[in-house]
């Protein structure tokens, strides 16, 4: 575990890391390291706990005017505003470089902490092309998760300073989230960290393709396609019976009529174009 805490730190250029058991509990260790008690105005982190808006990916980056106005003045009435936390990806978007520079900057000028919720921040690296450390030089923490497209059983990695991540690991215990033999957890973020982080361009390939062959069927439309996460709308009427469809095809969907699809390292080429190939013949169909 130790070695995963420094493996983690090093490329993301920071002092320290923490290993949690999940990413909720990495954030709102980190969370409540920058804010002490009683969060505030958050920028994500607070509503994706809620679910809802970010899950469906309809969250977009608020306009920098709407982060400045959101800062509460100093003043006793107030809340004391501490924390800007952004998320990247977001939706499976990158977030625009210059956006997040001028967040931070923002946030460093109001004397705010900031906080990057990279849970899927490794996407980020392998669709930019950038290193882990520049994604997270601007931040003063930043979570990281193993479970999502790098496939560890489970696993989360916080990084920052020495003496931020001195005060997470006290809010990690008072959240049960104390591990004892913890090490084999951690042999297995550290072999995703070796093997499962170049092939991530595989699942954004993978939406691409999905996103492609969705776009050719007439009743879908493609709403976005951004590194490992497709958004499509499908006709209303038909979300029920084509969920039945594919069920009886051995395909286990939830078709919404706003459904998302997440590619990662169990879902391949073949089985992206199975998919594509029963939603074609149920539309031929119907
Ligand atoms: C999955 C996810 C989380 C929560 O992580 P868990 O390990 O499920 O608790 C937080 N933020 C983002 C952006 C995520 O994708």
């Amino acid at each position: 575990m130790l070695r995963l805490q420094a493996e983690v730190a090093g490329r993301a250029g920071k002092e320290a890391g923490l290993f949690f058991p999940s990413g909720t509990q990495s954030n709102f260790a980190a969370l409540m390291a920058h804010c002490a008690r009683g969060v505030g105005q958050l920028a994500h982190t607070y509503k994706y706990e809620g679910g809802g808006a970010a899950v469906l990916g309809s969250i977009q980056p608020q306009p920098l005017e709407k982060i400045a106005a959101a800062i509460k003045p100093i003043d006793d009435h107030f809340a004391r505003t501490r924390l800007l936390a952004l998320e990247n990806t977001i939706g499976g978007k990158v977030l625009p470089a210059g956006y997040v520079t001028e967040a931070v900057q923002l946030a460093r000028d109001r004397g705010l902490s900031t906080h990057l919720d990279g849970a899927r921040v490794f996407n980020v690296a392998v669709a930019s092309g950038k290193r882990l450390a520049v994604l997270c030089e601007p931040f003063d923490s930043v979570s990281i998760c193993f479970s999502k497209g790098l496939g560890a059983p489970l696993g989360s990695v916080l990084v920052g300073s020495k003496s931020l991540i001195d005060v997470a690991h006290r809010w990690r215990k008072v959240l049960g989230g104390g591990m004892r033999q913890a090490g084999v957890l951690a042999a297995a973020c550290l072999y995703a960290l070796d093997h499962n982080v170049e092939r991530l361009a595989d699942d954004h390939a993978n939406a691409a393709h999905l996103a492609a062959g969705l776009e050719s069927i007439a009743h879908v439309k493609v709403q976005s396609v951004a590194t490992n996460m497709v958004f499509a709308q499908f006709p209303q009427e038909h979300c029920v019976p084509l969920e039945a469809w594919l069920k009886e095809r051995g395909i286990l969907t939830q078709m919404l009529c706003a459904s998302r699809f997440v590619t990662h390292k169990d879902v391949s080429r073949g089985d992206i174009d199975t998919f594509l190939t029963e939603v074609k013949a149920y539309f031929a169909a119907h």
